[in-house]
């Protein structure tokens, strides 16, 4: 199924059914992980929020919920590199067990940044979950990303919290740029 945003047209990629499957086993993977733990959940606004929000209503150990809010698109389909920090993360990660939840992870300079910063207010651990992840345009090494859904082709993609020029984040499948 084909849908036009704007000036682009998108084909459906992963189906809402194969996202919820995906997020049931990271859920079960994070229940083993932290078991007995008390992590923060940190979720990367805007574009994690729907990931999030389904993610941790398989979560069925305790935990905090707390958010950043970063960018680095600005509306194109490219990268721009330059990151903006748009809201500070207010909880104190000091001792905390951490897990970073990401909707896609492209070149990888988003959550090396991120990563970066939350190590310098010592938590105990930091571990990265992303929904997607374009292996081919991953630019860095990042030993702390650890949960993935999809690892995708390199396109750009929107839907379930994905964003083109702000529009699509309510989609509930995944849907990439037909070219
Ligand atoms: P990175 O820093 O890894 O290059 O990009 C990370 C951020 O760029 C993501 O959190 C997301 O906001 C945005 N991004 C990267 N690839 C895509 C894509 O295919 N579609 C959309 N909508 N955003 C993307």
């Amino acid at each position: 199924m084909k849908i036009q945003i704007e000036d682009l047209e998108f084909e459906k990629m992963i189906e809402q059914h194969a996202i919820e499957t995906q997020i049931i086993s990271i859920g079960a993977q994070i229940n083993k992980e932290y078991e007995d733990r008390l992590p923060v959940v940190i979720g990367v606004l805007n574009g994690s929020f729907m990931f999030l929000a389904d993610l941790v209503k398989h979560v069925t150990i305790p935990c905090q919920i707390a958010f950043i809010k970063l960018s680095s698109y600005h509306g194109a389909v490219n990268s721009s590199r330059k990151i903006t920090e748009d809201l500070e993360l207010k909880v104190d990660i000091k001792n905390r067990d951490v897990i970073l939840i990401e909707d896609i992870v492209d070149t990888g300079n988003t959550l090396r940044y991120i990563v970066d910063k939350l190590k310098t207010m010592n938590p105990s651990s930091i571990m990265a979950c992303s929904l997607l992840y374009k292996p081919q345009a991953m630019e860095h090494v990042i030993p702390e990303l650890k949960h993935i859904g999809f690892e995708i082709e390199n396109k750009f993609v929107v839907g379930y919290g994905l964003d083109y020029k702000e529009l699509g984040r309510n989609l509930k499948d995944i849907y990439q740029l037909v070219n």
